[in-house]
This record gives structure tokens, sequence and C-alpha cells, in this order.
């Protein structure tokens, strides 16, 4: 019952950090706490005026009303409010984020291109012949209102059949009968052994929980007071529409927050110390089955396709708690926590009636605003490929269509090449590092895994069985065919005793490359450049946008997954991304003086960002929550801007502006103070201003002066690279 992967569309923008699952879950990750080293500001030695960024000249312009027509904004005093005037004037906020954007704006386009796929009548293989089929059944809204929540019907009586605990067992080793995966241990992706990068494991995790995170059942607050009336409300509109009375509603509800109070208290993944990690959460088969007791975990997995598999990664306090639960008499109990999760896994997938219904609770959009919004539209259509399983196979018809020639893909790689020769040069220039350091970076970086707008693999959906509605069919009928596949080829790449960090899987549908992002992993030191991140330019610029418009937006956001590499976080995983040894010694390929030195230029740039308060009167940012974003987002222009000395006639105007435009936005103060409060990333006014004010280039393009607003002078600029 989690919808709080894309309730806020604002948070999913552009390059977000993401850290790979099987790595740490205990916490490594981009969510910095507030407290921790307070870098602070004071020893930052700012002089320009009151040492303020912008000296008092800056607007935050991401607010709507903040630039106005009459308005006289010099380049050289607010480039984010003067390069973007026209976009801030014309902007119309999308009534359900109150957000216009750039990132909205190529969301749009990547659902316009979905949609022409669909009525593609020149692409007529099988895969696209199923994704047709699948459209078709989700936006036919008279056939679904028809159906109404009767798809789900059989599913839960299916569960309720079930009548001892070996059929439980069966059930739960089904794929035909349990497609979407339900039960008290789940396996979910196949990734990298911590401690031996080049072998793989089988994730195995456990469910995810009506009330959000295990501590909401721990002890209870506002939060999970509003989680629970939420989940009551949902599974009670389910199941009364399914004819269940009040009584048999309250007992289903009952059940299930037993059983979930139960995984909540037995779940320690994430408190796992290092050597509970390589030691106790890697398991052989032999290990599984020691661990399991009478609970059948391999049994149930062998039955889904994982005979073969011989790695796993698993919670192993709750794999060998689950013995205690999984008894006759907790039998119910369990089957009204499958009921709970399968009307989870298909809620979007029935009626209008519920589909709204639906939005309206699990994502955040404007108050008052009602049906569906034209921005909506695209995020929800991804969200419902994903929970129907189809991402993959979208994903394979989009490169199909969109980039058939190799023209944009070429680009892509021969701009990244040069970004990588040029970070080598960077690397080597930085005085403050030893000859050592130097050398481990570059090895670092020689071995960065590049995965570039094309996964290795094409996906195939040809046994995927999709009836249309005059077939008997239903969209939540498909979304089982499509998780089935979805699994099948899961069980098999877990039977892979190897691997390969270079290899992009289209089947891993937490890479997908249709989503308007980029990514690095630090724990496998790669980066995921997305063919929907190239929308981003076609939005602001049509399909024939200028190299320099190429590389104000897709070549410093290549050049920012680049530098997650090497930001304060990413220096502590080494070439394969590990942190540990296999003897469960710390890697640090930086020499002891390097990373103090390094250190003490992150302060310095945390403390730049934390004087700024954006909006007048209310709270000022918190540099220590955005620094290693903002560290990826100088690192980034940087690198371009080496790259572009070798290009002729580089039009620098014309590459700052596109910079700039990328982050156009215009929101409402009150998504802004979100954004402060909650986001790794630095306010987008301030990715634009703060992060061009560093570089000579800039200041001289514009003929900046010390007094205009964007003049930094070069002993106070932050940069860490
Ligand atoms: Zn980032």
């Amino acid at each position: 019952m989690i919808g709080k992967k894309w309730n806020v569309f604002r948070k999913t923008t552009s390059i977000l950090l993401l850290v790979s699952l099987a790595l740490m879950s205990s916490g490594c990750g981009n969510k910095n706490s507030a407290s921790g080293l307070d870098t602070s500001s004071q020893e930052a030695g700012i002089s320009d005026s009151s040492g303020e960024p912008g000296g008092g000249k800056w607007v935050d312009s991401d607010v709507s009303g903040m630039v106005n027509p009459e308005d006289n904004i010099r380049l050289q005093d607010d480039f984010a409010a003067a390069a973007n005037k026209d976009y801030i004037l014309s902007a119309s906020l999308d009534p359900a984020y109150e957000e216009a954007s750039i990132v909205l704006d190529a969301d749009k386009l990547v659902y316009e291109r979905c949609m022409a796929i669909a009525s593609d009548e020149t692409m007529t293989d099988d895969n696209a012949l199923k994704y047709k089929a699948l459209v078709d059944l989700h936006s036919d809204w008279d056939e679904r209102n028809k159906l109404g929540v009767k798809p789900l019907e059989k599913y839960i009586i299916d569960i309720q059949s079930i009548s001892s605990i070996s059929e439980l067992t069966e059930y739960q080793g089904s794929l035909d009968r349990n497609p979407f995966g339900l039960g008290l241990l789940i396996p979910e992706s196949v990734g990298a052994q911590l401690q031996f990068p080049d072998k793989s494991t089988l994730n195995l995790v456990a469910p995810s929980l009506s009330l959000g995170s295990v501590s909401s059942y721990v002890e209870y607050t506002a939060n999970t007071l509003s989680a629970k009336e939420r989940c009551d409300e949902v599974i009670g509109y389910f199941l009364g529409r399914l004819g269940f009375s009040e009584k048999e509603i309250d007992d289903i509800l009952k059940g299930n927050y037993k059983v979930e109070t139960f995984i909540a208290r037995n779940s320690n993944i994430d408190y796992f110390n290092v050597s509970e990690m390589f030691t106790k959460a890697q398991n052989s088969r032999e290990g599984i089955s020691a661990l399991q007791g009478d609970y059948p975990l391999l049994q149930i997995l062998d039955s889904r396709g994982y005979l073969g598999c011989d790695n796993f990664y698993v919670d192993y306090t709750y794999l060998s708690s689950l013995s205690s639960i999984y008894t006759e008499k907790n039998l119910e109990d369990i089957k009204s926590f499958l009921i709970v999760h399968t009307i989870d896994s298909t809620k979007y997938l029935l009626d209008r009636e519920s589909y709204e219904k639906m939005v309206s609770l699990y994502t955040k959009s404007a108050k008052g605003h009602e049906g569906l919004s034209d921005g909506q539209l695209g995020v929800l259509f991804r969200n419902d490929m994903k929970i129907c399983g189809y991402l993959p196979l979208l994903d394979t018809l989009y490169l199909e269509k969109y980039f058939k020639d190799s023209e944009k893909t070429d680009q892509v790689e021969e701009f990244t090449d040069a970004l990588i020769k040029a970070y080598s040069q960077i690397l080597d220039e930085e005085d403050w590092m030893s000859d050592d350091t130097k050398t481990a970076a570059k090895e670092k970086l020689q071995n960065m895994a590049l995965h570039l707008i094309k996964p290795d693999n094409v996906a195939d959906y040809s046994s995927a069985e999709i009836k249309s509605y005059n077939e008997g069919g239903n969209l939540v009928d498909a979304a089982a065919e499509g998780m089935r596949i979805l699994e099948a080829h899961r069980a098999d790449i877990s039977k892979n005793p190897n691997f390969d960090r270079f290899k992009w899987d289209i089947y891993d549908e937490s890479r997908t490359t249709t989503e308007i992002n980029c990514v690095y992993y630090t724990g496998e030191n790669g980066i995921y450049i997305m063919a929907g991140y190239l929308a981003m330019c076609d939005a602001a610029y049509g399909e024939d946008a200028t190299l320099e418009q190429f590389a104000g937006i897709v070549g410093t956001t290549i050049g920012h997954e680049i530098t997650h590499g090497f930001d304060s976080n990413g220096t502590k995983f080494d070439l394969y991304g590990r942190q540990f040894d296999e003897n469960i010694t710390a890697i640090d390929w930086m020499a002891v003086e390097d990373r103090s030195k390094m250190d003490e230029k992150a302060s310095k740039l945390a403390g730049y960002f934390s004087l700024a308060r954006p909006i007048p009167g209310q709270q000022k940012v918190n540099g220590n929550n955005i620094k290693d974003e903002a560290i990826a987002d100088m690192g980034g222009i940087k690198s371009v801007l080496y790259v572009a000395r070798n290009i002729p006639d580089f039009d620098y105007d014309e590459f700052f502006r596109a910079f700039a435009r990328q982050y156009a936005q215009q929101t409402t103060k009150e998504n802004e103070l979100d954004t402060i409060r909650g986001d790794v990333h630095p306010l987008p006014f301030h990715r634009i201003n703060i992060m061009l004010q560093q570089y000579d280039e800039f200041i001289e393009t514009y003929d900046i002066k010390p007094g205009d607003g964007m003049y930094l002078s070069p002993e106070n600029r932050v940069t860490v690279w």
C-alpha cells in the first residue's frame, strides 16, 4: 500500500541519486539527515556583500509571481530570472501539481510518444500487438466501468478457498494463481553480492506494509493514524463494492494488521551491520534451508521457478521467525493479509470511480483539484504500466520507434567519452590531491560502467496472453500476465551465479529508460543515462537542438552523474562499488589527508548554500542536505566546459541558457518550501545561479563584474572539483 514512490512528481525530477537496494539498505544513501557534521558557514570566508548568494540581487524565480513582465532583470544580476523570463511569464501551472517545468513538459512529450506507439500502424510485431492490446484495455473506460471491480473478485475468491497451511504454500508457490507475488518473503530482484561484486544474489524482501514503514507499527504517530484511516477506507471501499459485510471487512482488516505487525516487529534488515550483511544475510541454499525451519521458503521459490538459484540475500532473523506465524492457527489472518495485498496490487486497474478515488488518496496533488490533469496523465500512465509489469515492453518499443537510427545514441556515446576524458584531466589538475589518490580516482573513472540510452537486451512479451474485452479479458488479468513475465525472467537470471555490472537488463524496472531521469549507482560504480531524459532537450528546443543546447541539458547531466562517483558519499565506494573488501575491511582509495581536504571543500560549499534564505522571512537552506547534489551539478558543468574547449566556435551563451532552461520551473511558495525542507537537490534557481557563478567562462561570457548579483570572486568559489 505504499504509493509514495510516485506520489510527489516533483521529487522524481531529474537527477535523483538513487542507491541500489542491495547496497546497504541501512542508509548510506542520499537522504542525509540534517544533523551530523555541521559544516557551516562561518569559516566560508565569503566577503562579497553580506556573503549571501546573490548579495540580495536574486529573487526566488521558481515561485510564481516573483518575476513580472515589467521587471528589468539583468543577466549579470540574476541569470535564472533573466534567462528564463520568457518561460516564466508564459508558464501555466499544472492544476494537480501546481507546477510548470521542463521536466513536466518532457513527461507530457514522452506520454504523447507512448500513445503514438499504440496508434502506429507500421509497428506490427508481436511486442507491438501486445502493447496495443494492453493500451486498449487501459484506455477503454466504458468497458472498465462496465466491469466495475469485478475483475478483482476471482483472485479474492481463490484466496478465500484456501483451507490449510499446505494449500497456502501451494498458493504462494503458484505463478498462475498468485501472479502478483504475494507472500511473507518476496524474491524482489537480482543484484550483486556486497562482498563479491561479480557474483549475483537473489534479494528476498519482506512485503511492503499498508502503514508504510516498519516504525509505524512500533510507535503510533499522526502519520500512522492517517495511513491506517486511508488503508481502512480503501479496503472497505473495494470489499464493500464486492458485497462483503462490514463485519467481514473488519475481520479482514484486523487479520491483515496482525500479520503486518508481526512482519514489522521481526524485520531487522535495516539495522544490519557490515558483518551481518556479509556473513549472515548472504546465504547459499543450504543456509536458507537451515534458517527457514517450518516455513517452506525454498519449496515456494522453487515452484515459482527459482530452482537452480543458489545465492540469496535475506533478513535472516525475519526468515527464522516465520515458522512461528506460519501455522493453522494464523491461517485466516494470513489469508486476510493476502486479500488486502491483492487489492493493493490492483487498485489502479479497475473502473474510473475507483481510479480517481485512488489517485486522490495516494497522490499529492493540489487541494480542490478534481479529475486528472494533463500532467498527471503521463505520470499515471507510466505508473499503471509499471504495476501491470509492462514497462520493459514499453521501453523496448520506445527505443524501436524513437531511437531506431543510431544518431542520438551515438551523440550521447561520443559526448560521454569526451566527458570521461575531460574528467581524467580535471582529476589530474587537482593540486590538493596526492598522486596516489589521483591514480585511484582515475582508475575509478575508467572503470565506471556507462549505461547509455539502450539496455543490452530487448523485452519479449510473446508469451503474454492479453485478451480483449470481447474475449472476456480485463486489465487485472493482463497485469497478471505482465507480472508473470517479469518474475519468470527474474527466476531465470537468478540462476546465473555471475553478476556483470556493465550489463543493463531491460527487465529491471528500477532502471527504466523511458523515465525522465538519470542515475548513478554507488554500489555498482555505474551511470544510467535514460532515453527519457533526452526528451528534456526535445521539450525545451524541439528535436533539432544545437550541440550547445544538447550539452547544456544532457551533457551537464551526464557529467553530473559521473561526478556522483566523486562526491562526499560516492568517494567512499571503490571502482567496483564496494565500501568493504571481502574481509570486511573498509576500503578508502583516498589518502587520509586528501579526504580531509575534500571534506573541507565540501564544508565550504555547504556553508555557502546555508547562507541562502530564498524566500524572505522563511527558513534558510540546509547546505549539508544538498551538498552532494551541488557537487555533482558543479562537476557536470565543469566537465562540459572542458569538453567545450575542443569544440570550435562553441557558443557559450547558448550553452549557459540551455543549462538554465533545464531547471526552468514555476511553482507555489508552499511547494518551494517543501523542496527546501525535503529535497536533496538544491532549488532550481540555485541550480542555475550558484552553479554557474563558479566558472570563469560564465563570468567572461556575460562580462560580470564585482557588484553584480552573479559575481563571485575566485577565492570565494565553492567547487569541490
Ligand atoms: Zn544527482
